[in-house]
């Protein structure tokens, strides 16, 4: 399969890199172009101008940009181009709604869609070990089963499109369990005094270690939260997770909790930091009378 990837941010570069360690690249589109141009020098790829360029020369699409609205513009643009059987394997994380329509948008030009959300983060991007949630057809499935293994090392088909975004979503609403446990347990930590290099070498071989307690908690300790996962690309997903449990009447107490933290930090300038940042509101709360806003 030729591929072409499409969107080249903190998720995309490493994954468009581990198609191309895959032999499956063939052109790369990003909406700052420089970014697409640098990437097709250094890797002799093609850097079309154009979505609809992009769509032409490939059997099928890698995209991975930020939100819904993102992926039904680059859907639209890419319409044109794509050839009756070509499929688009999206991994960025949209509602399950979004995914359905988007493989609406392409059936009426005979193209597939999958939506394969990724887990994993940006190590896990880089390593090809991410953790992918496809929903879909499972023939469209098994054609993009080389280009998925090539990006990650966990791949499973849920069901029918929309589904993967529906499994992703209950990752999502984990990770903010987590965080949140993670950030106030550092900020407690460090109250208290203790080492916390040790404290993460040894609580990270616990029961109450993760993925991101061994990762993320460094930052906490270090101060700095380079993105990793931005805070306002997460809160978009909980917003996801809160209207597909509002459909059940249901409010969820752990979203509505980071939805909430999530809009103080991105009120206070903090929204492209990583999601460990919410340990600034946490250490906060262990020094209020400390001007703890910067
Ligand atoms: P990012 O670093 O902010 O990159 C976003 C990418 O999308 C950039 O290439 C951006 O282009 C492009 N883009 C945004 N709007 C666009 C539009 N309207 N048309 C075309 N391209 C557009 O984000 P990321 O962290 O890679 O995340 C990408 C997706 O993966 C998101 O859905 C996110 O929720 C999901 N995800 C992220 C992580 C993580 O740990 N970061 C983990 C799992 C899943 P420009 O370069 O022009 O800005």
């Amino acid at each position: 399969m030729r591929v072409g990837f499409v969107g080249l941010g903190a998720m995309g570069l490493p994954m468009a890199r581990n198609l191309h360690r895959a032999g499956l690249l063939t052109a790369v589109w990003n909406r700052t172009g420089e970014k697409a141009r640098t990437l097709a020098s250094e890797l002799a790829l093609e850097a079309p101008a154009t979505l609809a360029e992009l769509a032409a020369g490939c059997d099928g699409v890698v995209s991975c940009v930020s939100a819904d609205a993102d992926v039904l513009e680059v859907v639209g643009a890419l319409a044109p181009g794509l050839a009756a059987g070509a499929l688009m394997i999206d991994c960025s994380t949209t509602a399950a709604d979004t995914a359905r329509r988007a493989a609406e948008l392409l059936q009426r030009g005979g193209a597939e869609f999958l939506d394969c959300p990724v887990s994993g983060g940006v190590e896990g991007a880089r390593e090809g070990t991410l953790a992918i949630m496809a929903g879909g057809s499972p023939e469209a499935f098994e054609r993009a089963r080389p280009v998925l293994a090539a990006m990650g090392r966990t791949v499973t088909l849920f069901g029918p499109v929309g589904n993967g975004q529906a499994a992703k979503a209950t990752n999502q609403i984990m990770c903010a369990g987590i965080i949140e446990a993670v950030s106030e347990a550092m900020a407690f930590a460090r109250a208290q005094g203790l080492p916390l290099e040790k404290l993460i070498d040894t609580l990270g071989k616990g029961a109450g270690s993760s993925w991101y307690f061994v990762h993320r908690a460094p930052n906490m300790v270090r101060g700095s939260y380079p993105a990793g996962f931005r805070v306002r690309l997460h809160a978009k997903d909980l917003a996801i997770c809160r209207d597909m449990a509002a459909r059940f009447g249901v409010a969820l107490p752990v979203v509505e909790r980071m939805l909430g933290e999530y809009a103080e930090l991105i009120a206070r300038g903090h929204g492209d930091e990583d999601i460990s940042a919410t340990f600034r509101l946490k250490a906060q709360l262990f020094t209020p009378a400390r001007d703890n806003r910067s």
